[in-house]
């Protein structure tokens, strides 16, 4: 069974979740990719040592390991074989990493211009790109239709109008989905739950609007409604959701089908799977999931007397999130003394919120270890946090780490690739991190570390 126990009490300085590990050096392994090791206490990716990589690019800095992403990406591809699988490309994309995603046979999401020329700088397919967003300009839909994107998914009555008008002053036909909101409420952060029905994003399946929308593209000349589409969250562990948006967007796609003679080819059911963060969190293998959703829309549209349409999901979290690690040196430690006379280790680390805003944002929990050096020190309860002008600057809520921990060490936080370099700010004029891709026995960088120069460029005096 999979799901996250919910933060629940504290005992004294930590929640419950968090017990003390019988040896503060070994890793988890549901939280790191799949080649990370300890080796006499330093943290190996990729097959060589963490170390050595930031003593090139220095820290912090997100070390991908490319085996470890492209293994998962290739781990949806199977499991859900027979759909198409779109990465998410808002949760973190590079030219390097959507050139992986179409070497493994994924298509790609993209919701901006930015991220649709790092995708067509990639050569990835243009047929294999889908397009979203709330709020796309005139002028972005006219470089996405121009570039003959796979599919757009309207989010508007607006939107419906302008995609028309640029796809017939281009002269084609577009293809899109319309985005549906089924009312769901994913079992996860308030923040990050997408499908209340009280939300930007989407059209209400309840109020009539879902239907109106497939009425008004299928009456255009320039666009071809290829299906519906629904995202019902994120960091989701339970197909509990999924069963029911299915449920309320497949009765949708069967009144299209009767009462505007049109049956749907296509569906998508969104992204959202959840990762492990830390230990409260158990994720499902893809082959489990793809299972048990194949069941749920195959049941479905067998209950409904509809052929089940082609499926497609959006995965993105689930495939970056773990291949990633940020690598920290501690600058600074502190013991500060709490209410009823516990005491909590704060580990000031070289960045902060403006490379993982998440756990700002989301309250998220993250974990981490000493990846330079083994340490044989009983483990203390600490706080990792940034450098940041924000006492809510915090990186790791709560971890065991050694309690020798000190300034030069070396720490990593895993499960950062996804929303992490991908929502990185400049907040106090920090410089953004690199990626650096690790791989048998070798780094590269794919995303270089910012310079001053970089800063100073858009500072126009
Ligand atoms: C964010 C998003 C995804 C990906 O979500 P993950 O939680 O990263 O899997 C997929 N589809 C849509 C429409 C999204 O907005």
């Amino acid at each position: 069974m999979t799901g996250h126990v919910s933060p629940g009490s504290f005992t004294g300085t930590s929640p419950v979740w968090l017990r003390e590990p019988s040896d503060a050096n070994a890793l988890v392994p549901v939280l790191w990719p799949r080649t990370a090791q300890k080796v006499d206490g330093a943290l190996h990716i990729g097959g060589l040592p963490v170390a050595d990589v930031v003593a090139n690019v220095n820290t912090p800095a997100f070390v991908l390991d490319e085996d470890d992403f492209r293994f998962r990406a290739r781990a949806f591809r199977d499991a859900f074989a027979g759909y198409d699988v779109y990465y998410a490309g808002k949760a973190f994309i590079s030219t390097a990493v959507a050139r992986w995603v179409a070497e493994e046979g994924l298509h790609l999401d993209v919701c901006s211009d930015g991220e649709l020329t790092v995708a067509l700088r990639a050569e990835v397919d243009p047929k294999h790109i889908g397009y979203h967003g709330n709020n796309k300009s005139a002028m972005e839909l006219r470089r996405a239709v121009d570039a003959g994107v796979g599919r757009i998914i309207v989010d508007s009555f607006v939107e419906i109008e302008r995609i028309a008008d640029v796809a017939a002053q281009l002269g084609v036909v577009q293809p899109v989905m319309v985005r549906v909101t089924a009312g769901v409420e994913a079992h996860t952060h308030e923040f990050i739950a997408t499908a209340h029905e009280d939300q930007k994003f989407g059209f209400s399946i309840g109020s009539g609007d879902a239907f109106e929308a497939a009425r008004r593209v299928l009456e255009s000349s320039s666009l071809e409604l290829r299906g519906l589409h629904s995202h019902i969250g994120s960091q989701i562990f339970d197909t509990s959701g999924w069963e029911v948006a299915a449920r309320r967007v497949l009765a949708l796609h069967a009144r299209i089908a009767s009462e505007l003679g049109h049956a749907l080819p296509e569906l998508d059911l969104g992204g959202g799977f959840g990762i492990a963060y830390t230990t409260q969190d158990d994720p499902a293998d893809p082959a489990v999931l793809a299972d048990q959703i194949t069941k749920i829309v195959t049941g479905e549209c067998a209950a409904l007397g509809i052929e089940r349409p082609h499926l497609s999901i959006e995965p993105g979290r689930a495939i970056v999130g773990p291949s990633m690690c940020t690598v920290y040196t501690v600058g600074t430690v502190k013991e500060v003394t709490l209410d009823g006379g516990a005491s909590r280790t704060y580990v000031s680390v070289d960045g902060g919120m403006s490379d993982n805003i998440r756990t700002a944002l989301y309250d998220a929990d993250y974990s981490c270890t000493l990846a330079s050096r083994h340490s044989d020190a009983d483990p203390v309860i600490a706080r990792v946090v940034g450098k940041h002008c924000e006492s809510g600057d915090i990186v790791v809520k709560h971890e065991f780490l050694p309690g020798d921990i000190r300034p030069g060490d070396l720490i990593a936080v895993p499960g950062t690739g996804a929303y992490g370099r991908a929502m990185a700010s400049n907040y106090n004029h920090a410089l953004r991190p690199p990626v650096v891709a690790v791989k048998d026995g070798a780094f590269r960088v794919i995303v270089r570390r910012e310079t001053v120069d970089d800063l100073l460029a858009t500072d126009v005096g």
